[in-house]
């Protein structure tokens, strides 16, 4: 139970006008117009054939919907506020959905997005901490974090550490905006760095935006990760190894264990360099297309890739190694 005082109704709403044995009614001009519009409303529903309360079947589609919202960590507070609606209808509606649900408010919580948080509520942390560990990863400890995000040092220490589910809207925009900062640049923390490698914490390159918050979604340290080919651009390019690639690669190797020495010593030659060339043959490939004026997106859709994969690709393909390779 909360012990915060229950917010007003606000005005224009059936609530405000119509007050309670604790709160007079209002009769703003706001409240008077909201009253009768719901008035209308209730009148149009009822010629249109359409009853102010919803029927079982609706009422279910809310309490499906609500249970999608939450599934994305909105609290049953927040999805009131975003519907208009008390958060104790949202509670009644799960907990006892028979006692039926207004059209009204029915039709509003249908509109709430599934992860529309505002400014005032707390969000899943993930996102926060794969960006405070990427910039651990770039070799960006507390103390250079803390200069581009007004939050503690134990804060910054606890996100890393994954300590908590939560954090507060402030802290998330902090971090993204040390992040913005930071992540591009070289750190000089080795103990960040060295404590990003022992965890296998993950750079952002290797991350997509949109995916960040995602608990299912896997770092992409090499455009092929998941494979015996990532396993090798992991060796190739002395990126920590992901446990995606580990285990492509123990599955390559079992898959190939009846060899001889000699025939395994030539597949595994032939899987390094296959692996290897051929981004840098996309990179190649990109960058011809690139330099006649063929955008990034076009240039991945040509070349049958995403664009973060070309693009990361293009990052670990640098012109000038291209021919010095
Ligand atoms: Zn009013
Ligand atoms: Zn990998």
């Amino acid at each position: 139970m909360t012990t915060a005082a229950k917010p007003l109704p606000p005005h224009g709403s059936q609530a405000r006008y119509k007050g309670t044995k604790k709160r007079p009614p209002c009769r703003c001009r706001t409240c008077i117009s909201g009253w009768t519009k719901a008035g209308q409303r209730r009148q149009l529903l009822r010629l249109a054939g359409k009853p102010a309360s919803l029927n079982r079947e609706e009422v279910a589609a809310v309490i499906g919907h609500i249970k999608a919202c939450l599934d994305t960590g909105m609290s049953q507070c927040l999805i009131g506020r975003r519907a208009g609606v008390a958060q104790s209808t949202i509670s009644r509606l799960i907990t006892r959905g028979d006692t039926g649900c207004l059209r009204a408010q029915g039709e509003r919580i249908l509109a709430v997005r599934p992860g529309d948080f505002d400014g005032v509520s707390d969000r899943p942390s993930l996102a926060t901490v794969r960006r405070v560990r990427a910039l651990y990863y770039a070799g960006h400890g507390p103390q250079a974090i803390r200069k581009h995000a007004p939050i503690t040092l134990t804060i910054i220490t606890e996100i890393a550490g994954a300590e908590y589910e939560w954090v507060s809207p402030t802290t998330e925009t902090a971090i993204r905006r040390a992040c913005a900062e930071l992540a591009g640049v070289q750190g000089t923390s080795h103990r960040a760095r060295d404590r990003a490698l022992r965890e296998g914490w993950a750079p952002l390159s290797a991350w997509d935006e949109d995916t960040l918050g995602d608990p299912s979604a896997h770092p992409e340290w090499t455009g092929y990760c998941g494979t015996d080919r990532g396993w090798w651009i992991h060796q190739r390019q002395q990126l920590p190894m992901c446990a995606r690639c580990q285990q492509a690669h123990a599955e390559w190797m079992a898959d190939h264990a009846h060899l001889d020495g000699r025939e395994r010593a030539r597949a595994l030659l032939i899987a390094r360099t296959t692996a290897t060339s051929r981004e840098a043959d996309l990179a190649a490939d990109a960058r011809e297309l690139l330099h006649h004026g063929v955008d990034i997106e076009q240039a991945a859709e040509r070349l049958g890739v995403t664009r973060q994969h070309l693009q990361q690709a293009l990052r670990r393909h640098p012109e000038n190694r291209e021919v010095a390779a």
